[in-house]
């Protein structure tokens, strides 16, 4: 395989934001796929938001579309609050006990598995039951597959997208999975030694334990990217108290924001993630044959590829182009907007994405700071949340006073913080593309 990159700088006109597609054109729309309100159960525990609330946040922040994604639950749906002129309100539901799915679209609970009956046939009781939700029109996102004691252990690849980035990208609250954690997981849940009870595009994931959950979730996604399946990638803030929605944002390319465009763009891939609503989504296209094409698409195998990636980071930073699970370009970008471009000819069937990453900032964190920091992060899940509201008071932007808590904004260097990123030291993710598929 042979690779080429050049890198340009140039002013980014707005129309090149336009998808090159036929039919009426697509642009980005800033959402969030991933919040809780007081129709959580925990979410109300530690003093969440209502329905009300929540959306306001969404609106706040720019998003024009938000799904409310509570337990097992579809009461916010029935709430006059559940309706908005800024943003499209996404009714959906984080289904699922033992690790979390959001079923986006759908106006009815989805039943759990029936643990009543043998551990042998729960696995086919969630391929069934997600096949079902999406067989009527619902898009399904495998939440958080690498968390802890939320794992998602399924074989299945009845879904439509994994959510790659939850709440900051290495987000000290909750720790990498381990094998033997995974073990112990499977045991606490029965399914010790119960085929199909770990799926192997999970099992794997451990091998990468330097970056964090998101890390080994991105693991997950490449794993059923490289069985063939079209899959996106996506973002969720997950928040339950006092941080707004958009925290990371998910960007759906599509030609309005109505909520059969949102979901398709979803069902389809052509999606981005950024660490908030402020910073704009990377572009990636891929050109051969005489075709464009962009995350969700595919091209035809057996030709060379030309790759553009098209980014806007005001002070700079880091494009990685992939080619399946390589490499294949590494280019330092100027501060402002800037494309790079790749030649490469792949030598079969694969796929294309891109992360772009932005330089640290010194958050000048005092001693004080540093011991509530770790207090935080040391306390896991079960953070206080008199302990987030004293961290956030210090380097959060306040937006709004009318909940039992206070909801922050986060501002840029914050946000850098938050998405510290391991693998490449001193810089934070800033986003990530879907993938274009060469089949
Ligand atoms: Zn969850
Ligand atoms: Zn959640």
């Amino acid at each position: 395989m042979r690779t080429a990159v050049f890198i340009v700088v140039l002013f980014w006109l707005p129309q090149q934001l336009l998808a090159q597609v036929p039919g009426r054109p697509r642009i980005w729309w800033p959402g969030d796929l991933h919040a809780h309100t007081i129709h959580s159960l925990d979410a109300a525990a530690l003093g969440g938001d209502d329905v009300a609330r929540t959306i306001r946040l969404g609106e706040k922040q720019g998003l024009t579309f938000l799904a409310i994604t509570d337990h097992q639950s579809i009461a916010s749906q029935a709430d006059p609050a559940f309706a908005s002129a800024k943003l499209t309100p996404v009714p959906s539901l984080e289904w699922g006990i033992m690790g979390h799915t959001g079923i986006h679209g759908t106006r009815t609970l989805v039943p759990e598995v029936d643990r009543t009956r043998p551990p042998e046939t729960w696995n086919i009781q969630v391929d069934l039951t997600l096949a079902g939700a999406r067989a009527r029109g619902s898009v399904v996102v495998v939440n958080h597959p690498a968390q802890g004691d939320l794992m998602w252990s399924w074989t299945t690849a009845a879904f439509d997208a994994v959510e790659v980035w939850n709440v900051g990208w290495v987000f000290p609250f909750v720790r990498p999975m381990t094998r033997e954690r995974a073990r112990a997981e499977l045991a606490a849940r029965g399914l010790s030694g119960v085929p199909g009870a770990l799926s192997p595009e999970l099992a794997s994931a451990p091998e990468v334990n330097s970056g964090g959950c998101n890390v080994q979730s991105l693991r997950f996604w490449e794993n059923h990217l490289a069985n063939g399946e079209r899959v996106g990638a996506v973002g969720g803030s997950d928040r339950h108290v006092l941080v707004s929605p958009g925290y990371p944002t998910t960007w759906a390319s599509a030609p309005d924001r109505s909520l059969p465009e949102i979901l398709n763009a979803i069902r389809e891939g052509r999606t981005a993630v950024t660490r908030g609503p402020r910073v704009r989504p990377p572009e990636l296209t891929a050109s051969a044959g005489g075709r464009t094409a962009q995350p969700g698409d595919t091209l035809p195998a057996g030709q060379p590829v030309r790759l553009t990636l098209r980014m806007a980071l005001p002070g700079g930073g880091l494009a990685v182009i992939y080619r399946g699970r390589e490499i294949v370009a590494t280019a330092p970008v100027g501060p402002g907007t800037a494309t790079v471009l790749v030649n490469d000819t792949p030598s079969g069937p694969t796929w294309y994405r891109a992360e772009v990453f932005e330089p640290l900032i010194d958050l000048g964190l005092s001693a004080g700071d540093r011991v509530l920091w770790n207090r935080l992060a040391a306390a896991g899940p079960k953070a206080r949340p008199e302990d987030l509201n004293d961290f956030l008071s210090r380097f959060g932007e306040r937006v709004d006073e009318a909940g039992r808590w206070p909801s922050f904004a986060i501002p840029d260097a914050l946000g850098r913080f938050l998405n510290a990123d391991p693998r490449r030291p001193g810089h934070c993710i800033s986003g990530l593309t879907s993938a274009i598929f060469v089949r």
